[in-house]
C-alpha cells in the first residue's frame, strides 16, 4: 500500500515557539519529579505513595510530548541552510542508536558519496528521530533498520527508512500525521504530525510503504542542491 501524504493541509499549527516553550518547560518539570522522588520515603502510607507515584508517571508522559517536538538540545533558529545528507544521518543514528540497543534493534546505514539539502540539521533531526523511534518501537521482538538514501533523477535525495515490524493497513497508513492518532498504550500520536510537518517547511515529501505484518518503509524526499 503506498500512499503520499500531504501533511501541509492536515496540520499548520507547529512553529518555532513551540520548541522554545517545550525546553523552557522541561527544566522546571525536571526539577519536580526529582523532588517528588525524595518526598518517596519508604514508610509513607500507601495511598500517599500512590499519589507520588502517579505524579511522576503524568511528568513522564508531558515529557514524552516534548520529546516529539524537542528530541534533544535548545532549539535554534529556524534558519535553512546547505547541508550534508550523509554527515546528518549519521548524527541522527548516534543520537538514536542506544535507543535501538535498548529495544534488541540494529540499525544499519549504507552512505553513497555527498549529498546536499537546503535545511535546518536540528529540525531534520527532530523528523528523522521521530520516525526512526517509531521504526524501533514496530519491532517488539528486536529487528533491522535500515537507512539508505539515493537522488533520484528528477532532482531530489530519496532517505529511505526501513524497518521489519508490525506494518500498518491502510486506513491506518491514511490517519498517520494526524494529532493524538496512536495505536500505542502510551503514545503521544504527535511524533507523525511533528515529522511530516518539518518534510513539508523543507519543500519535502515523505511516502509510505508498509504491509501488514511485514513493515515499514518511509521515504523521504527532499529538493537536492548543488
Ligand atoms: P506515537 O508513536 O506516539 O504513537 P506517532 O505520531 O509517532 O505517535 O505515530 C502514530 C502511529 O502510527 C503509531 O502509534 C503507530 O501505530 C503508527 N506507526 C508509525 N510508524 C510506524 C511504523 N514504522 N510501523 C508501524 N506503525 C507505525
Ligand atoms: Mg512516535
Amino acid at each position: 500500500i503506498r500512499k503520499e501524504l500531504q501533511n501541509a493541509e492536515k496540520v499548520r499549527v507547529i512553529s518555532e515557539l513551540t520548541s522554545v516553550f517545550a525546553h523552557e518547560i522541561r527544566n522546571p518539570m525536571q526539577v519536580t519529579r526529582g523532588f517528588l522522588e525524595l518526598l518517596n520515603e519508604p514508610d509513607l502510607p500507601k495511598e500517599k505513595k500512590e499519589y507520588i507515584q502517579i505524579s511522576i508517571e503524568e511528568l513522564d508522559r508531558a515529557n514524552e510530548i516534548i520529546s516529539d517536538f524537542l528530541a534533544f538540545g535548545k532549539p535554534t533558529t529556524d534558519i535553512n541552510e546547505r547541508i550534508e545528507v550523509g554527515n546528518q544521518l549519521q548524527r541522527v543514528v548516534k543520537i538514536i542508536q542506544s535507543y535501538g540497543m535498548n529495544h534488541n534493534v540494529e540499525i544499519k546505514t549504507e552512505i553513497p558519496g555527498e549529498s546536499w539539502i537546503y535545511a535546518n540539521s536540528q529540525r531534520l533531526h527532530q523528523s528523522l528521530i521521530n520516525i526512526l523511534k517509531n521504526a524501533i518501537e514496530s519491532m517488539p521482538n528486536g529487528g533491522i533498520v535500515l537507512i539508505t538514501y539515493t537522488s533520484t533523477n528528477n532532482g531530489y535525495i530519496r532517505i529511505s527508512i526501513k524497518d521489519e515490524g508490525v506494518g500498518m493497513t491502510k486506513e491506518q497508513i491514511d490517519r498517520l500525521g494526524y494529532p493524538y492518532y496512536s495505536l500505542k498504550e502510551t503514545g503521544t500520536g504527535l511524533g507523525m504530525m511533528v515529522s511530516f510537518q518539518i518534510i513539508q517547511s523543507f519543500k519535502g515529501k515523505i511516502e509510505v510503504i508498509s504491509e501488514k505484518d511485514k513493515g515499514t518503509e518511509f521515504i523521504i524526499l527532499l529538493p537536492q542542491i548543488y
